[in-house]
């Protein structure tokens, strides 16, 4: 079978279009669907310094290649942030993935530790949660520290954004999680046209176009070495429920997926503008609340 691009020997069929690639085609079909959502919502300037939260996985460390490529063109600075949790026996392998994989591309990396931004290590915390039967999830915890984290490493590097990870299929379940929670707020804060805070630091995610198997397939054929391993906490079992289930829709009915993201730019640009900015009262931090809630879990779960 042929790539319908190039007639080269096809190795990807895109089941949602029926479109056949070759090796090459494909992955620059990946880097220019990057490359339309960064300029569709602006998310990105000529000169600025962006921060990549890279936590060793394949799609993080996909995000960083590509970023990577397009920035050479932009003259953008890129720095690789990694975030050190504290998780015995899982991070220190994907800590020298990380740190590897920058090296070799010619971009700085930095570490960030639970440790030395909150105090304690995520093992730390989740036996303060247990001893005081807090029903609260390991990913919860994590996921409110995480962002802090990325926020505080992105101001320490003097970064203009902050760019994650997030793919297609993240996106949507993330919808699904906020539909399911009542929270219609945090859907217009899924908007990808980045807010401009007060201190200037855009938060975007420019994969979010690319479905999760793509990321896989695209890191395969570029040689982009990730940790395969899931982390040992990893129990969001509401986020594993709907990840299975939009995987046997798009089974049976190929591009779904596809069709529920844009959707969701459509409610979330609906909703957008809607939501409440305020500074956090303890840290002084973009919140939407009166405390935010790092500051919120920090006083549940960190020993100072
Ligand atoms: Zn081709
Ligand atoms: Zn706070």
């Amino acid at each position: 079978m042929k790539c319908i691009r190039c007639s080269e020997t096809a190795v990807y069929r895109r089941v949602y279009s029926g479109e056949l690639l070759c090796a090459t085609c494909f992955s620059s079909s990946i880097v220019m669907k990057v490359a339309k959502t960064i300029s569709q919502y602006s998310m990105i300037e000529y000169g600025d310094a962006i921060a990549v939260g890279v936590s060793g996985g394949k799609d993080s460390l996909t995000l960083l290649y590509i970023l990577n490529i397009l920035s050479k063109k932009h003259n953008n600075r890129l720095i690789a942030i990694t975030i050190d949790e504290g998780i015995s026996n899982y991070r220190e392998e994907s800590l020298a993935i990380a740190s590897e994989f920058s090296k070799a591309l010619g971009v700085e990396h930095r570490i960030f530790s639970y440790k030395e931004l909150f105090n304690n290590t995520l093992d730390e915390m989740l036996i303060i949660r247990d001893t005081n039967s807090l029903k609260l999830s390991s990913c919860s915890i994590c996921g409110t520290f995480r962002r802090r984290a990325l926020d505080i490493a992105a101001s320490k590097v003097d970064a203009d954004v902050l760019a994650t990870a997030h793919n297609l299929d993240d996106y949507v379940q993330t919808f699904f999680m906020n539909v399911f929670a009542g929270d219609i707020d945090r859907i217009g804060f899924m908007h990808p046209k980045p807010i401009r805070y007060a201190r200037g630091l855009r938060k975007i995610k420019p994969l979010i176009s690319i479905y999760e198997n793509e990321i896989i397939f695209y890191a395969m054929i570029n040689n982009i070495p990730f940790q395969a391993d899931q982390c040992p906490y990893m129990n969001e079992s509401i986020r594993n429920d709907i990840r299975r289930f939009l995987n046997s829709l798009e089974k049976e009915h190929a591009g779904i997926k596809y069709n529920m993201f844009n959707s969701i730019l459509k409610i979330s640009e609906m909703i957008k503008g809607n939501e409440k900015h305020k500074k956090c009262n303890i840290c002084n931090m973009d919140s939407s609340m009166d405390i935010c809630s790092a500051c919120k879990m920090k006083m549940l779960v960190t020993k100072i």
